[in-house]
């Protein structure tokens, strides 16, 4: 059985400074592939870094929303050129963020547009943040949309049942994270039983949400992944190999990069 991590912030120190001995549990539970996300274009450098350096490691490059306004003149110029790394499966993480507003909306909003525009050129897909924001993430999708395929992922996904339903719509994927395990989360869980296993993807945002029955553990690390994976399987009524044989092909689909 092998698992893909499709979200881990290795590039964090709390990981970074352990990476042989995360990567090594990883292996050993089963997680084959972890894709390092970055958030800047410092990150992006260190996701590269990681992923020539480490075994089954991918790198994703982006600007998060809430470091949008802290990029440089060159930045995005810099990540561009990255695109053409062999090692780069994915564009982001980016996307919308209400929660905190440390960067201006409309900035987060042109930041979003251009790796839009990057993943039709470039053919990536994207991975999406969204916090607390659904109806205009809702809004920004649909005026991409017109433009052509979305390519991308809805990553650690919190929001409603109706939200899920448009995105898969657009054409994108649902990633499920260690929220899916918390008590509390039986609507997400209800949100989960309505996608269709063909576009379902796990991840763990590493080094935050970690899964029960670790939850109190910092941080979190991609071998956490399978508790997550396990949820989701009972969560959506399938065998937890099932779902590593439908996660891995759903991921290799996603990130073609990813052989
Ligand atoms: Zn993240």
């Amino acid at each position: 059985m092998a698992w893909m991590d499709t979200h881990a912030h290795l590039a964090d120190k709390s990981l970074a400074n352990q990476l042989d001995d995360v990567l090594a549990r990883a292996k050993q539970a089963g997680v084959s592939q972890v894709i390092c996300v970055a958030v800047d274009a410092k990150t992006c450098a260190e996701a590269i870094a990681i992923a020539e350096s480490k075994e089954g490691v991918w790198a994703s490059v982006g600007i998060h929303p809430n470091y949008a306004h802290q990029a440089a003149a060159d930045d995005w110029n810099k990540i561009v050129e990255m695109t053409n790394h062999p090692r780069v499966c994915a564009l982001g993480e980016t996307g919308l963020d209400r929660h905190w507003d440390d960067c201006p909306f409309e900035v987060q909003q042109s930041n979003f547009a251009s790796h839009w525009q990057l993943s039709c050129e470039t053919k990536l897909p994207l991975i999406i943040h969204m916090r607390d924001c659904e109806p205009e993430m809702l809004e920004a999708l649909s005026q991409q949309a017109g433009k052509g395929l979305l390519r991308g992922v809805m990553h650690s996904f919190s929001g409603t049942t109706e939200t899920a339903k448009q995105c898969l719509e657009f054409g994108l994927f649902i990633s499920f994270a260690g929220m899916l395990t918390y008590k509390k989360s039986e609507e997400l869980r209800k949100t989960a039983r309505t996608i269709p296993l063909d576009r379902l993807l796990v991840e763990t945002d590493c080094p935050y949400l970690t899964p029960e029955p670790n939850r109190s553990r910092r941080p979190n690390e991609p071998s956490f992944v399978v508790h997550t994976a396990k949820c989701l399987a009972e969560t959506v009524g399938v065998s937890a190999k099932e779902l590593a044989d439908i996660t891995m092909e759903n991921a290799k689909r996603l990130f073609w990069r990813i052989p």
